[in-house]
């Protein structure tokens, strides 16, 4: 391997740092810990390993953490009523609404109903039109923790060619818009689009967001090219492997993540982040 390797791992305890002194400072401020509030319904597998993974980190750097469970058979109107009353609990500072959401719910009751000012996983209508309109806001986590660890490791954006393998509307087209504002230029690829390798290889940033194991190899990739990696894939035989063909990728690329310890650990803490940021990052009346 002769990448470099971008370990989200190796900089999340830095990261937690901050965080609990952000923690401490809302403590301060308000005179009581913030709160976070995740919403479940029933029981999904994947996703709850993320809650617990986002239970765990609230509470070692110092946040409350509530899990509101619903039940499985909760319908439209019964999760909208749980929202607001999230929206109203002065004791909660960002609530996070599990996803995906069972498939007999609307994902538009989250978006429409979820307060902007506790949405730390950037899914309201109001967090997608500023990050759109290029306004501060709250952006998914997931992206946040994208565009941290190329910070932290110092790779630049300005300037720089970035394709994104994905368009879902939790990473692939919101991370679009983050790269953009930082000047970056963009293209995003998906399912229908033709010729994904075309893309990739003219780039000097490849983000890899399709949920599809060794979907980019190395023949895909430009010498030198940095590589992130977003996607989680279960193995058969157990474990976790991303959407990139590691081994042969590290292997032409100058800068690549690992799956697991890339992405993943810093994620929670995004949300974790912008939970902290909610009483100065908005100033809005609703
Ligand atoms: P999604 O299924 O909603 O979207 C997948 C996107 O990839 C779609 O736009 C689709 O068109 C595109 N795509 C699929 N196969 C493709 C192919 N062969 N070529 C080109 N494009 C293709 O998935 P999502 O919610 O965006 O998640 C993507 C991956 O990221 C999943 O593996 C998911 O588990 C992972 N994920 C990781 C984190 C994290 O914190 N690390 C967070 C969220 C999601």
């Amino acid at each position: 391997m002769t990448a470099k390797l971008l370990s989200g791992r190796a900089i999340a305890e830095t990261v937690r740092e901050e965080l609990r002194k952000m923690a401490a400072a809302y403590q301060e401020r308000h005179g009581r810990a913030a709160g976070l509030a995740v919403v479940t319904i029933g029981t999904r597998p994947a996703s709850d390993v993320y809650v617990r993974q986002l239970l765990r980190e609230a509470e070692r750097v110092g946040v409350r953490g509530d899990l509101v469970a619903l039940p499985d058979d909760i319908d439209d109107e019964g999760l909208r009523a749980g929202l607001k009353a999230l929206n109203a609990d002065d004791s909660v500072q960002g609530v996070l609404a599990q996803a995906p959401l069972p498939p007999h719910l609307d994902a538009r009751v989250v978006a429409e109903v979820m307060s902007p000012r506790k949405d730390i996983d950037g899914i309201s209508l109001r967090s997608a039109g500023n990050l759109f309109l290029r306004y501060p806001s709250f952006v998914p986590a997931t992206c946040a923790a994208v565009v941290e660890l190329l910070d932290r490791y110092e790779i630049p954006l300005a300037g720089q060619r970035v394709t994104i393998v994905g368009a879902s509307n939790t990473v692939g087209k919101p991370l679009a818009f983050m790269l953009l504002s930082r000047d970056a230029t963009v293209t995003v690829c998906h399912i229908h689009t033709r010729s994904v390798s075309q893309w990739t290889r003219q780039s000097d940033i490849v983000i890899v967001a399709a949920g599809k194991a060794n979907l980019l190899t190395a023949d895909m990739v430009r010498t030198g090219a940095t590589v992130v990696d977003v996607g989680i894939n279960v193995v058969a035989e157990g474990g976790i492997v991303g959407d990139v063909a590691f081994a042969e990728v590290a292997d032409v690329a100058g800068a690549i993540t690992p799956v697991p310890g890339g992405v993943g650990p810093l994620t929670p803490l995004m949300a974790l982040r912008q939970l902290l940021q909610a009483d100065t990052l908005w100033s809005l009346d609703s």
